[in-house]
């Protein structure tokens, strides 16, 4: 099953995830993509955001996979940037 990103961003208790700029964005795909993809799309967005450096804390020490603050994680690790 696949879980919007904005549903993963409520597991957080930062309180601000309101803000995030990709919050109601309908292209799920740009934020998990395959590895041959670039993630333009997804950096762009994340460019803007004021939640930017917490977010990458968050993935980083919460294992997440994805893009996430404008790098794409693979269980918490940094695989592109
Ligand atoms: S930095 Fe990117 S992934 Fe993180 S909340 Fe903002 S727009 Fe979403």
């Amino acid at each position: 099953m696949t879980r919007a990103l904005t549903d993963l961003l409520t597991l957080s208790d930062s309180g601000r995830w309101h803000q995030a700029a990709c919050r109601g964005d309908t292209n799920h795909q740009a934020w998990f993509p395959y590895p041959s993809e670039d993630f333009a799309y997804a950096r762009a967005i994340c460019a803007d955001c004021p939640l930017l450096a917490g977010c990458t804390e968050y993935a980083a020490t919460t294992g997440q996979s994805g893009v996430w603050g404008g790098r794409e994680y693979d269980r918490g690790r940094v695989i592109r940037e």
